[in-house]
């Protein structure tokens, strides 16, 4: 069988498939791709079908070869879409071939832990025996009827599990689950648990033959996240209080009572702290070290108050004990490394969370993890998206990924972008440092909702302009029969699904950007307010700049205007789904008409009608 015979197949086998050349197309180079063991780059617009073209390829390549493959995305979107849509059509064809989910550690509930704390945390489980028994795969989703903090307590860890030495190691929910994966031909997965299994844990992937990463684009962000550790006050007292709530009946009030004080103390020295750092700024001795040095002496009591007691508890308690020391000694090395410095490829920064700040340290030279740890324990790595290349260049991407040499392509988009769609560039909205932008920006929805009545999509940059601008449009858009919805006012998911009923307007900053799939006249016209260049004042980023300006590179355009049209691509691409969608792009921000780098952010769009407008003469009409 080869890659035309399988979807010739499909065709006659499933009335849902519809034949696409580019997809087969992707398919076929995805396949070669693997044949050849070589890094391969998709760029493959929305329409295309990609997730389906990588799928049939890495079917067949695991029926031919016997090999395994990975598949990892950004998103638990794709994720779903992937296991509930996809894969049982590919299934059809290839009934042999074994699909799997690998879910990260803590997503699994511990029987151990389970039985310890049922009698204090579940007074209203009767029989956990029974309870357990009733469950599938002992995963998270499964105990969503309680209250988040209380699976907290109860979930696999790393440094908590005892391994084979646990009387519940034969049935435990998380081993069975990995131990079934090694019967997986293709696994898919996340970003982050690739990530840390390559370069920590290397349970999981250690045997794959074939890499794929879809939402490739997000790859930096995820890396970024993973590569960051962090202190948090928050995250420590959860632990603590968790384990008190299981000890109080072993009466160890001393330790509890000093813990609380010693934790009242770095409490306040970390809310003194917040008081004069902005939102997030770079570690500087000048203003942080002596706070710093005081948070790292209570740190330090703590973990010496803890380990004299640690002979109070029984054996099993004592394995929830040890990883509780072994993370507030891991929080103390970060802390002692702020003092020191010692990692040159880190940044060092602070950042206010809640009343207080966290302490992070972000390791910057992914590049090289990805060299020592990704391609050389894989023969071939395919890395594709919707958005990774700018007019076909892809020295981004390769740039970040540690790349020297990949095969490239770029499918164009399946859509008739000029019949089906027009971008208005609004001239005369002030600039967004102007007291005025926000009056303007809210002027210039309500003149869009005035004539399109239908859904629409509001993207911003920050959520102070987008507060801003929502309270100046709500009451008006309400009484124009809108439903009107911010991000950060109900779950991403449940925002989508009311577009699928209403006349809606959803005001949406960061994820919105990519994260929304919204087809027909659900979804009529997107509103872009502004280029959507990172702050640059944020630590990573500044750190990011003056590592690429150490290499003699100017860091605005190879790295900052590079990621911000790879973003505006990806809000621009919210509009049109399907080849039956239709509507307006609306752009607020007339730098792409004024300022020298405008052009690559127009350049980097498929062929579409433009119009440039004051907002005063906006008139949505799609006819030429
Ligand atoms: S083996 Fe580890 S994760 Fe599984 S039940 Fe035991 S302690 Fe929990």
């Amino acid at each position: 069988m080869d890659i035309d015979e399988v979807f010739e197949a499909l065709s006659s086998k499933v009335k849902s498939y519809e034949k696409r050349l580019s997809q087969i197309e992707m398919s076929k180079d995805v396949y070669d791709l693997m044949i050849n063991g070589q890094i391969g780059l998709i760029e493959a617009p929305t329409g295309i079908g990609k997730s389906f073209a990588y799928l049939v390829a890495s079917s067949l390549f695991v029926k031919n070869f016997n090999k395994k493959i990975v598949i990892a995305t950004s998103t638990i979107n794709l994720q779903r879409q992937l296991i509930l849509k996809d894969i049982p059509v590919i299934k059809e064809i290839f009934k042999d071939i074994v699909f799997d989910i690998a879910l990260g550690r803590q997503n699994y509930a511990c029987k151990r832990k389970f039985y310890a704390y049922a009698s204090s945390i579940f007074s209203n489980i009767e029989d956990p025996k029974a309870f357990l028994a009733n469950l599938k795969h002992g995963t998270k989703d499964e105990f969503d009827f309680w209250q988040e903090d209380i699976f907290e307590q109860i979930k696999s860890d790393k440094d908590s599990c005892m391994g084979r030495f646990c009387p519940q190691y034969r049935n435990c929910f998380f081993f069975n689950a990995r131990a079934r994966l090694k019967d997986a031909d293709i696994v898919v997965t996340n970003h982050h648990l690739v990530f840390s299994d390559l370069f920590e844990v290397g349970e999981i992937f250690d045997a794959i033959d074939v890499l794929i990463f879809d939402e490739a684009h997000n790859i930096e962000k995820n890396l970024t996240s993973f590569a960051t550790i962090s202190f948090n006050f928050y995250d420590q007292l959860n632990l603590i209080r968790n384990f008190f709530s299981v000890i109080s009946k072993l009466k160890l009030f001393e330790l509890i009572t000093k813990t609380t004080q010693t934790m009242d103390k770095l409490k306040d020295e970390l809310i003194n702290l917040a008081n004069i750092v902005d939102y997030s700024t770079t570690y500087n001795e000048k203003y942080a070290k002596d706070f710093l040095i005081r948070v790292l002496d209570l740190q330090k009591q703590l973990v010496f108050d803890f380990i004299n007691y640690k002979d109070k508890l029984d054996i099993e308690l004592g394995v929830d004990f040890k990883a509780l020391v072994d993370k507030f000694n891991l929080n103390l090395k970060i802390l002692e490394s702020f003092l020191s410095q010692n990692y040159e490829e880190a940044v060092y920064w602070l950042e206010k969370f809640k009343d207080i700040v966290l302490f992070n340290i972000t390791n910057l030279n992914f590049a090289d993890l990805l060299k020592k740890n990704l391609y050389p324990k894989v023969d071939s790595v395919v890395f594709t998206s919707a958005t990774l290349s700018i007019n076909s260049d892809f020295s981004f991407i390769k740039g970040v990924l540690g790349i020297d040499k990949a095969s490239e392509k770029t499918f164009k988009t399946e859509f008739d972008y000029k019949s089906q769609a027009k971008l208005i560039i609004v001239n005369n909205i002030r600039d967004p440092q102007n007291d005025g932008y926000a009056d303007d920006v809210s002027t210039l929805i309500l003149k869009v909702a005035e004539q399109i009545h239908k859904g629409t999509l509001v993207l911003f940059t920050s959520y102070k302009t987008l507060n801003e601008v929502y309270d100046k449009a709500k009451d008006t858009l309400k009484k124009l029969g809108y439903t009107v919805l911010k991000q950060g006012a109900s779950d991403n998911y449940n925002m989508q699904k009311v577009f699928f009923n209403s006349k809606t307007i959803l005001f949406g900053v960061s994820s919105f950007w990519e994260g929304i799939d919204i087809k027909g006249e659900n979804l009529s016209c997107v509103i872009i307010t502004k280029l959507p260049f990172e702050v640059p004042t944020h630590p990573i980023e500044k750190a990011k700049y003056a590592n690429l300006e150490k290499k003699g590179q100017n860091a605005f355009l190879n790295y900052s205007l590079h990621k911000a049209v790879l973003k505006f691509k990806q809000g621009f691409g919210r509009l049109i789904r399907t080849k039956d969608d239709t509507g307006f792009i609306i752009m607020a921000d007339n730098r792409v008409l004024t300022k020298p780098y405008g052009k690559i952010f127009l350049n980097s769009l498929p062929e579409v009608d433009i119009e440039t407008k004051n907002v005063e003469d906006l008139f949505l009409n799609l006819s030429r």
